[in-house]
């Protein structure tokens, strides 16, 4: 009685504050919310629950009937069931799919699933000699009339949109086509998950086990780890909001695995309940490791191993971590978990309640996360440039309010060096004084770059063409990408190298980063011409062929300029690039798809627990 008191005040307040159409959509969307299943992290650490989803995020079938497929996600029932190859990396198909193949609801019309069972077993159907059975050479398993993979893995990639979309103040239009971002959440045998540049969608393994003791053999779906499902949703958001990356740039692929686990950790904030959890698990002192920190603890219960896939808390600098991608991004997510928490801690002092500065201390994190992409190099990146983006979006975005607090972290770990916040300060000075108008056309703004090249720093052997322009509504910036080419004018060359120039709300430019792989002096800029029009020429002459990609201008580890061109191959639902350098002029295979696991997990674990291979079970 009482809670619906606040309820109908609390409406009250809203009407007061909203227009009557925004009031009636507000309304009918809060009437037609559809109730779905979902683990809160996975099913090793509590039972599911059942949260909503707006109606509008379902697609419907031919007799009006919500389905799990919408206008962002939708599920995908693969057929087959694949197994990798350790060795080529190439997936081959082992099962036939015995789950569900579509995403219906249940009689009621809605996707509530609360009784299916939390550990399922795996069954094989077998012939005479207890040998699996093949069906076309592939194992036939017993069909498992499951949802709970597929129901999570919607709402946790939409939750994962909702929350970048809101931050970054603009649509994400993820996936292949139409913004819809399409998940196979089964569809091969490892505990892993990955995101696909080729397709621009999410795979999901299946993991089977044997607990200590025990016969039967049960089988884990990471789709049932909202936890895992959002990390894969972020790669999809960071693709989006940095289109122009190299495949397989470390710098990049070591940002994109914290820029994942951090979409999950301040997505799920968004959720009152985890919020709840969160506080009453750490009695509201986050500083230390709790179930927002601790990503993919289905990880720790099978392997025995840490407390999950990842933990955020803790205290490790670059020199503590390995050049492996997830190891090396646990530093930038430690540092800015650091800074989170201190935010927080500011938020309660000035009158917030704990769970308003949980939530709002996330949205700021989630705010520096999506909107440094603005702010940092559009090819290739390292994390001393991801920090500079935060000190930016600092600036700009808060007034320099946070810019202590993040120096002090990024120095403590590593991530910056003595000289980094001094250079960023050096850069910032070498902004040119470019002015965007007020609704300039895209035509316009093409004639803008091309009267400023030289303020841009680019020579006279180089030209730049408009990629893109685009506005988001949360501090009105304008974000403008170019290409590189070869020569001016409109039959120039085209290279692989982009550049990024954000305007600010009053069309003043905030940031430039040039495509040329370049220091911020203009110096540097000049140099950097120089050499890349040598080893463009010198590239030409040795008839380095771009085999149907473009030619690119990079920095190579040791810091020297180089050309290369890189295509991108596929088999089956794998892909990688293949790179032409001066060096392997007949290409050399650089891999594109990080697994979020690092490394496979086979045979018995510290916990006692079997992880089983797709050979074991052709035997048993
Ligand atoms: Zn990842």
């Amino acid at each position: 009685m009482s809670k619906r008191l606040i309820i109908s005040n609390l409406m009250i307040v809203v009407i007061g504050l909203m227009s009557l159409p925004a009031l009636r959509a507000q309304i009918s969307t809060q009437s037609s919310s559809i109730r779905i299943s979902e683990y809160r992290d996975d099913p090793y650490v509590a039972e599911s629950y059942i949260g909503r989803i707006d109606a509008s995020r379902f697609g419907q079938d031919d007799n009006g009937h919500p389905f799990l497929s919408g206008d962002r996600v939708s599920i995908i029932g693969e057929d087959f069931i694949f197994r990798q190859n350790p060795t080529t990396k190439i997936f081959a198909k082992f099962a036939w799919n015995p789950w569900p193949k579509d995403g219906r609801p249940n009689e009621k019309g809605n996707f509530k699933f609360a009784d299916e069972v939390r550990f399922p077993i795996h069954e094989i159907e077998r012939d005479a000699d207890g040998k699996p059975l093949l069906k076309d050479g592939l194992q036939v398993w017993k069909p498992r009339d499951l949802h709970l993979g597929m129901t999570t893995a919607f709402a946790a990639s939409n939750a994962a949109r909702d929350a970048a979309e809101f931050w970054a103040g603009r649509d994400i239009q993820w996936g292949e086509k139409n913004g819809i971002l399409e998940i196979e959440s089964q569809v091969f045998i490892d505990f892993n998950a990955f995101y696909s540049p080729i397709t621009r969608s999410l795979h999901f393994g299946v993991a089977p086990y044997r607990l200590p003791g025990e016969t039967q053999i049960k089988m884990f779906e990471t789709a049932t780890s909202w936890e895992m499902v959002a990390h894969e949703a972020g790669h999809a958001v960071h693709n989006v909001l940095k289109p122009n990356h190299v495949l397989g740039d470390q710098g990049f692929d070591t940002w994109g695995e914290s820029f994942a686990d951090q979409t999950e950790m301040w997505a799920s904030l968004h959720d009152q309940q985890r919020v709840r959890i969160v506080l009453a698990e750490t009695s509201g002192n986050l500083y230390t490791s709790n179930s927002l920190t601790r990503i993919g603890e289905a990880f720790a219960a099978i392997t025995g191993k840490v407390t999950g896939i990842r933990d955020a808390f803790h205290d490790k600098k670059i020199s503590d971590t390995t050049t492996e991608v997830h190891d090396r991004s646990e530093v930038l997510t430690g540092a800015v978990y650091k800074v989170f928490t201190l935010i927080s801690n500011e938020l309660k002092s000035q009158g917030l309640d704990e769970g308003q500065a949980l939530t709002e201390a996330g949205d700021i994190m989630g705010i520096f996360l999506t909107q440094g992409t603005d702010y940092a190099p559009e090819n290739s990146m390292t994390l001393e440039d991801v920090g500079k983006a935060y000190l930016k979006v600092d600036k700009e975005l808060y007034g320099g309010r946070y810019q202590i607090m993040f120096a002090d972290e990024f120095i403590r770990r590593e991530i910056f060096d003595a000289n980094s916040v001094a250079e960023w300060m050096a850069h910032e000075a070498a902004v040119p004084d470019l002015y965007l108008p007020q609704h300039v056309s895209d035509e316009k703004m093409g004639k803008l770059v091309q009267a400023n090249l030289d303020r841009l720093g680019i020579g006279p052997d180089f030209g730049l063409k408009l990629q893109s322009v685009r506005r988001e509504g949360r501090f009105g910036q304008t974000i403008v990408r170019v290409q590189l080419t070869r020569g001016r004018g409109s039959d120039a060359a085209l290279l692989d190298n982009h550049g990024i120039l954000t305007f600010r709300a009053d069309g003043t430019l905030a940031d430039y980063h040039s495509p040329l792989p370049s220091n911020s002096s203009s110096q540097m800029q000049a140099q950097s011409n120089v050499q890349a029009v040598a080893l463009i020429n010198q590239a030409k002459r040795s008839g380095l062929d771009p085999h149907g990609g473009l030619l690119s201008i990079v920095r190579r580890p040791d810091g020297q300029l180089a050309v290369e061109a890189r295509v991108m191959r596929s088999e089956g639902i794998y892909c990688w690039i293949e790179a032409y350098t001066m060096e392997h002029p007949e290409g050399e295979r650089r891999e594109v798809i990080i697994p979020t696991v690092p490394g496979n997990l086979r045979g018995i674990q510290p916990s006692g627990v079997e992880i089983l291979s797709p050979d074991d079970l052709n035997q048993r």
